[in-house]
C-alpha cells in the first residue's frame, strides 16, 4: 500500500506542517500549493504591499476601459450573493458614517 504523504515542509518558513496548511493546487505534482498557507498569504500580503500602487491603477485603467461592465458584473454579483452584498453595503455604510463623524 502506498504511503499517504500527511506532511510537507515548508521552504519558505523550514516548517514541517500537516498538508491541510497548504493549499491544493493540482497542476502541481504533489497536488499542494509550494508554500504553506500561511507563508502564500504572507507573500501575497507582500507582493500588495509592493505593488499596491500598480495593482490600485491597473483595476481603475480597467474600470476606466469599461465601466458598465463593472457595474454590471456587480449587480451580477450582487444578485447571486444577496447576503454579502448587503453586508458589503452595510460595512460601507458604516464607513460613511464615520467619514460624516
Ligand atoms: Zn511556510
Amino acid at each position: 500500500m502506498e504511503e499517504i504523504i500527511s506532511v510537507k515542509k515548508c521552504p519558505r518558513c523550514n516548517i514541517i506542517k500537516p498538508v491541510s496548511d497548504f493549499a491544493n493546487q493540482k497542476v502541481r505534482e504533489d497536488g499542494l500549493f509550494y508554500f504553506c498557507r500561511k507563508c502564500s498569504a504572507e507573500q501575497s500580503h507582500e507582493y500588495y504591499l509592493r505593488n499596491a500602487e500598480n495593482i490600485k491603477s491597473k483595476r481603475i485603467s480597467r474600470y476606466n476601459l469599461d465601466p458598465e461592465k463593472y457595474r454590471k458584473y456587480s449587480r451580477d454579483y450582487a444578485k447571486g450573493n444577496p447576503e454579502k452584498a448587503l453586508e458589503s453595503k452595510k460595512k460601507s455604510m458604516i464607513k460613511t458614517a464615520d467619514k460624516i463623524k
